[in-house]
């Protein structure tokens, strides 16, 4: 029998999300034998899918749309996956009124009850901008994008909502992942590949992990081998802080109340994948499954997220004072020999999906140099 406090493994992997299953899977193919661990019950990490009890495919922890500009990252997830064509689109309520959000022309013209043209769409913009040099915040690049109607309608609330925090303390990269258009385009992302995998994450993840060289142990936390971890070199994907026993105290990250709910007379809940709610209710957004899966189903299953302080760790929250304090135990990373931190806890970077999986197979590359 194995005993686990013999460096049985070249690798310990800590995390089976995507940062954790695409480094095992890579350090495998290398040849490593890898013991990967997750204090979940089930592999890939916030990305991963289940069907609930009335056969609807749900993402338990919220919406994940994969959308890509890297050609390395699509092939390689696509040597464990068929893919659905899937753009998300995404209405914000306002007033009375459902609009596209990203702000586009029909925004506009449906808000302000205009027929403006794309030129005049852009000439509009210009007229209520508020031009901002240098863009630090959030609310500079909003402001300096749409001005201060458009903010307070589609931004201000939903940000306050999802942070705890106003747009003007938040870093200028979390409103920039959102554009603005003056032409009729209502995609969610411009991304040139946009699919969602055809049979699930969770059966994506399941033949990425399928390789003889990866062990995969759940419902086991790092603390429990720490003391003497199994292998000389360990990839780690959870919080950095929680690695370092939070010895500069703990990094800010927000978490989610997920409600999710099934409604079993209801073939459609609403028009789209997601619905987003800037400045009503207590939610953020209510995202119906169906339309990212393209599943058929008499009934339907919607989430409401829940924005929360407390909870599980799902985003680092990008502000100045974050960054600084995530810098010095980015130092303490950098010192500490025989580990490498990949991830969006791990490196305290508001990465989607893609950017991970490119994180990691970089990270796999210099481990295997
Ligand atoms: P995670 O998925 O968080 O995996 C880390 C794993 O480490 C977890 O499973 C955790 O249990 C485990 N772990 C932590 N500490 C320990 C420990 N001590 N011992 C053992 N295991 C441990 N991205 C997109 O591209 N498109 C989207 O539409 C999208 N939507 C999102 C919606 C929401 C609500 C959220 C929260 C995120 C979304 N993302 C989306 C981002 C996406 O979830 C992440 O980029 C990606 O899942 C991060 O992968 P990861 O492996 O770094 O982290
Ligand atoms: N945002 C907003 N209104 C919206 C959509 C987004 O104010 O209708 C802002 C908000 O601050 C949000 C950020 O833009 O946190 C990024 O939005 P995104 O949809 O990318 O968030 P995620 O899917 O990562 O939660």
């Amino acid at each position: 029998m194995n005993n686990p406090a013999r460096k049985n493994y070249d690798h310990l992997i800590v995390g089976a999300g995507f940062a954790g299953s695409v480094c095992a899977r890579m350090l495998a193919e290398a040849g490593r034998k890898v013991l990967l661990i997750d204090r979940r019950d089930h592999f890939g990490g916030n990305a991963y899918d289940r069907v609930d009890e009335h056969g609807v495919l749900i993402h338990p922890y919220g919406p994940h749309i994969f959308h890509t500009n890297s050609k390395r990252v699509f092939e390689f997830l696509s040597r464990f996956t068929d893919w659905r064509f899937y753009e998300h689109r995404v209405l914000a309520q306002v007033g009375e009124q459902l609009l596209p959000i990203p702000i586009n022309r029909t925004t506009i013209n449906k808000l302000y009850g205009l027929s403006l043209t794309g030129d005049e769409v852009q000439a509009y913009l210009d007229s209520v901008r508020q031009p901002r040099s240098p863009l630090a915040t959030s609310e500079d690049v909003v402001l300096n994008s749409v001005g201060p109607d458009l903010c307070d309608k589609f931004f201000r609330g939903y940000t306050k909502k999802q942070w705890g925090l106003d747009l003007s303390e938040l870093s200028a990269g979390v409103a920039a992942r959102i554009p603005t258009r003056n032409d009729d385009d209502d995609r969610y992302f411009g991304d040139s590949f946009q699919f969602i995998p055809a049979a699930g994450y969770g059966r994506m993840f399941e033949r990425m992990l399928d390789h003889p060289g990866i062990e995969l142990r759940l419902n086991c936390d790092f603390r429990e081998l720490r003391a003497e971890p199994p292998a000389e070199h360990i990839v780690y994907t959870g919080p950095i802080d929680a690695f370092f026993d939070h010895c500069h105290g703990p990094l800010p990250y927000r978490s989610l109340r997920f409600d999710h709910q099934h409604l079993a007379d209801v073939e459609q809940f609403q028009q789209v994948g997601t619905v987003n709610y800037p400045n009503d209710h207590d939610y953020t957004r209510i995202t119906e499954f169906k339309h990212l899966t393209g599943q058929q189903h008499a009934g339907t299953s919607i989430v409401r997220e829940y924005p929360q302080a407390e909870g599980d760790p799902y985003y680092p929250i990008p502000r100045p004072e974050n960054e600084a304090l995530y810098k010095r135990y980015a130092e303490l990373a950098e010192q500490q020999q025989g580990v490498t931190f990949v991830g969006r806890l791990a490196q305290y970077r508001y990465y989607n999906m893609d950017q991970i999986v490119a994180t990691a197979l970089k990270a796999c590359e210099e481990i295997l140099a």
